[in-house]
């Protein structure tokens, strides 16, 4: 069994990006730069963003947080996003979900930019995706897509099931193994609350994306020896021995799958570091202009 060791490749990644940052200062170019607008007080969505940000400085970006009340008005925040959207010096932006209720998360996703949607959660560049058109990938699927391209995982002619149908994870992910093209070309079964057996589903699988939000939902007895393994959950379960109080799993029980595994990612340091890289591919794919021109 090996780990996908998703903080390592990460890391690798990270210094390539800031090499050709050098570069571009080097060649008195503009250096990449990423928003990022945070809405009230989140724990989890402020340890992102953070992350988002510790990440700009390392490779050398530029970064800009903008933080607002939750009691921000929708219209509020569709003027910022419009600032953005129209700003020369800002290559790409994200708005970091939830926001509060009183916000329509779609007309905010339809608000940005294509071109600037760094976390490629605009129809837009879904469609693209699923036409198999240059855009920019969603952040999570794009950095699983780059962990099996670089651990040199064979995906053709396997069988991937993936558990969860979410708009920035399950389906992408569904849609990406399933194309034409390099880390494509599975056979792929799209999983969800409804299907009826879930556990059978698993067990005939090659590869497993569980992007869940269970914790530790996947068993040992669900999966097929020598299966690869690619935990997305990120879940908090409450731990005394801990000075926070909690402890971060995925939805796989990453303990007794990890013993039938060929390849498995872990929670922490799988998965997570991966997003936030992708990000900044992304963002220096708009600097380049190398999607939209
Ligand atoms: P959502 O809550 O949007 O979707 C969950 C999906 O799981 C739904 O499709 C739901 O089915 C399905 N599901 C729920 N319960 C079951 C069940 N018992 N059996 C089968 N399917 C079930 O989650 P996200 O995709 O946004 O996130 C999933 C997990 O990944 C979370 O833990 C999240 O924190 C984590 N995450 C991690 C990221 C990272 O960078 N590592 C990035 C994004 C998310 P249905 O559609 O029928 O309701």
């Amino acid at each position: 069994m090996e780990i996908l060791n998703g903080k390592k490749l990460s890391q690798d990644i990270k210094a390539e990006i800031a090499e050709e940052v050098k570069l571009i200062k080097q060649k008195g170019g503009k250096i990449p730069h990423l928003a990022a607008v945070l809405i009230g007080n989140n724990p989890a969505s402020e340890s992102y963003v953070r992350s988002k940000v510790r990440s700009c400085d390392f490779v050398g970006f530029e970064s800009t947080l903008i933080r607002k009340d939750d009691s921000i008005t929708e219209e509020e925040l569709l003027e910022i996003i419009h600032e953005l959207n129209t700003s020369d010096d800002v290559d790409g932006f994200i708005v970091q979900l939830p926001l509060p209720k009183h916000i329509d998360e779609v007309k905010v996703t339809l608000a940005i930019d294509p071109k600037k949607d760094v976390d490629g959660f605009h129809p837009v560049n879904f469609g693209r995706m699923a036409q198999g058109l240059d855009c920019y990938l969603p952040a999570t699927p794009f950095g699983i897509i780059q962990m099996i391209e670089r651990y040199g995982i064979e995906t053709s002619g396997k069988h991937a099931v993936v558990v969860g149908r979410s708009n920035i994870v399950g389906t992408p992910m569904s849609i990406l193994l399933s194309r034409k093209a390099k880390s494509g070309n599975a056979t792929v079964t799209l999983t969800h609350s409804r299907t009826k057996d879930l556990a059978a589903e698993v067990s005939r699988a090659d590869i497993v994306i569980a992007a869940i939000g269970i914790p530790n939902f996947i068993s040992a007895d669900m999966v097929k020896e020598g299966a690869v393994i690619i935990d997305v959950g990120i879940n908090r379960v409450e731990d005394e021995s801990r000075k926070k109080g909690y402890r971060l799993v995925g939805d796989v029980d990453f303990d007794s799958v990890s013993e039938k595994a060929s390849y498995i990612t872990p929670v922490p340091g799988g998965v997570g570091p991966m997003t936030v890289t992708s990000l900044l591919m992304n963002t220096l794919k708009s600097s380049r202009k190398e999607i939209y021109g």
